[in-house]
């Protein structure tokens, strides 16, 4: 079912249910807004009572035309809460977790081919891209019970992340955080001594770390019986996927081909970076693919893009002793991250860098034998063209949905490449779903797990959702910068009513002990429910500390949740507690505050 539209449903009213001891009780959240599509039993609004708190479900599928509650009103059995514009009698006649597979994209969707050849092989699940999202969506899917297949077009399963992402930036990092540890030591008395950097040996060790985890990953696919095809899928039809069997160390085409049947199908085909179209093909200019290789330090490298993954490999290279530009066209760094947060890090870091250019685009690269000589325009652009031994471009990346035949498939794809999918990760097409890069922002790949788990267990028939309230982000940078649920900008643009906590390091005797006292810790309640929606952290392993806020805001807390907590003494984590008993006024660590 490839087509669109919600059949022929008027506007049906919703009104509060049966639901028990609950009488005159408030609404402590509203879960859906006007133009959104809701399944059946998809939690609307939230009340709660002094004893409990209860969502109160969908009858049926729709699309919401209208509110009649707000945070804050009273409600009891029969209290109107919404306008639906109910879907078509077909529909509703099937169980909720099938309902889910309506076409959520506003992309039209193309007229699917049809294949009538033979199939090589035949599967329950295939699953398209053996990245985070593939690979546990693939494992997942075989845990209950499916014959599943992975197609992965490289001999490493793991994807981006694990192969040339997440993995090994963060193997870098690290040797760049106790680099730049020992270096400060000598503030402390302790001195090492300029390091020496073998380069090779660092390159192996890189390569160690990634081999560990992806040799993990073929072991444990090898444990749960899914049988991994290499090559690069393209769809025949909706049930047939060819795949161009490869081998070597890349893609390389074997020229063997292998067609596959499926039952159903999850695509997890990722993203790759993105490549401005001026710069010329020169093995100076790298993407962070090419900076993880480590084949040379230059002595003065461009990033061109000032996101989370240009400025890791920014730390990453300056530690090794590169001097570092930045080129970005937003008026900021670290886009995404509230400012305060960005404003330490610029602070700690300013030494790593000889030009941070805001609001400036790069116009012309010319290679050169002595370097790559770049031009600029905009506010910070330098007079001069500059030159330089590398350029790293992070610009962004973009997402694989064009090169996979989805329109074969029926599949919708958007004109950037995204696939969109609903809430239970179902494509346009009912039995294909997608998940991770491939369906937009954030590109993360704790994202693209938890999506994993979700079509796969829809797949199965489960009543799995993707609802998150909170998706973290962490710049594993120095200082790191970590943030999840609201940003307060987020908050200012939506128009929510919020007040925040903000507990200073420098109170914290952790952060003193460890010498790094720059950072902070931000919690962001809303002030009508009292409730925690969005926090953040700057710091030394903000990253880790930042799962913490996760739970605090899927869980609800309000801050004497999380301030009556007991936290150990000391670290850096009581600072969460600090910062939400500053909040209620209670903080003994810090100076007495004005009353609230
Ligand atoms: P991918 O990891 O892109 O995997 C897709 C897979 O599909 C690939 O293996 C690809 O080869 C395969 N494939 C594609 N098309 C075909 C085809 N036609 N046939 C066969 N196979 C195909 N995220 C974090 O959460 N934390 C981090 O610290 C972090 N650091 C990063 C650092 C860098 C330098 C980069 C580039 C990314 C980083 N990310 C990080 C992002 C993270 O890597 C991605 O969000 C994640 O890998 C997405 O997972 P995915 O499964 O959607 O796709």
């Amino acid at each position: 079912d490839a087509g669109g539209g919600y059949g022929g449903g008027g506007l049906e009213e919703v009104r509060v249910p049966d639901i028990g001891d609950f009488d005159d009780v408030p609404v402590i959240e509203v879960l859906v807004r006007p133009g959104d599509t809701i399944r059946a039993e998809d939690s609307l609004i939230t009340l709660e009572s002094d004893k409990a708190s209860m969502d109160v479900p969908a009858p049926k599928a729709g699309r919401v035309a209208e509110v009649l509650v707000a945070v804050g009103d009273r409600v009891s059995q029969g209290t109107p809460i919404l306008m639906l514009e109910a879907e078509g009698a077909a529909h509703a006649a099937t169980p909720a977790a099938a309902q889910a597979a309506e076409p959520p994209a506003a992309v039209p969707a193309p007229t699917a081919a049809s294949y009538a050849g033979g199939a090589d092989l035949e599967c329950e699940m295939l699953v398209l891209g053996a990245g985070p999202g593939g690979y546990s969506a693939a494992f997942r899917a075989a845990d209950l019970g499916m014959k599943t297949v992975l197609v992965e077009r490289y001999g490493s399963l793991g994807g981006v992340c694990l192969n040339v992402g997440c993995i090994p930036s963060k193997a870098l990092l690290h040797v760049a955080a106790v680099t730049d540890a020992a270096n400060a030591m000598a503030d402390h008395g302790i001195a090492f001594g300029k390091p020496k950097i073998d380069l090779d040996k660092l390159r192996g060790w890189k390569e160690k770390v990634v081999g560990k985890l992806t040799g993990g990953l073929a072991g444990m696919a090898k444990a749960r019986k899914v049988e991994v095809v290499r090559g690069v899928g393209t769809f025949l039809d909706p049930h047939h996927l060819e795949v161009a069997l490869t081998g070597g160390d890349g893609q390389e085409p074997t020229g063997a081909k292998q067609v596959i049947k499926f039952g159903k199908c999850i695509i997890a085909a990722g993203s790759q970076s993105v490549k401005l179209p001026f710069i010329p093909d020169d093995s100076r200019v790298v993407d962070s693919t090419g900076a993880l290789k480590l084949t040379t330090i230059p002595k003065r490298m461009l990033v061109i893009g000032g996101g989370i993954i240009g400025l890791e490999m920014a730390t990453v290279y300056s530690t090794l002793g590169t001097r570092i530009d930045v080129v970005e066209m937003l008026d900021g760094l670290m886009a995404g991250a509230d400012r305060d947060l960005v404003k330490v890090w610029e602070k700690v870091n300013q030494p790593r860098f000889d030009k941070v250019m805001l609001k400036t685009r790069t116009t012309a690269v010319k290679a050169q034998k002595n370097g790559l000589k770049v031009s600029f325009e905009g506010e910070g652009a330098p007079a001069e063209p500059q030159l330089y031994d590398m350029i790293l471009q992070a610009v962004g990346r973009s997402p694989n949905g064009h090169k996979i035949g989805a329109e074969n498939a029926g599949v919708a794809v958007d004109e950037r490449g995204f696939i969109a999918t609903d809430k239970q990760m179902r494509t346009n097409v009912g039995h294909i779903f997608a998940i991770g890069d491939i369906v937009g922002q954030p590109m993360l790949a704790h994202k693209a797990v938890h999506e994993a788990h979700v079509a796969a267990e829809a797949a199965a028939g489960h009543k799995s959702f993707f609802d998150a309230r909170q998706i973290p982000s962490v710049a594993y940078t120095d200082p790191e910068v970590a943030w999840a649920g609201k940003t307060e900008a987020e908050c200012k643009a939506e128009g929510i009513k919020y007040g925040k906590a903000v507990f200073p390091w420098a109170a914290s005797g952790r952060a003193i002990a460890n010498g790094r006292d720059e950072g902070f810790t931000k919690l962001i309640f809303d002030e009508e429910t009292h409730r925690i929606i969005g926090g953040a952290i700057v710091g030394t392993q903000a990253g880790d500390l930042i799962s913490e806020l996760c739970l605090a805001i899927e869980m609800g807390c309000d801050p004497v949740d999380i301030g009556k907590t007991i936290h150990p003494h000391p670290t850096l984590g009581e600072s969460v507690g600090m910062a939400a008993e500053l909040f209620e006024g209670v903080c003994t660590d810090l100076p007495p505050q004005k009353k609230r």
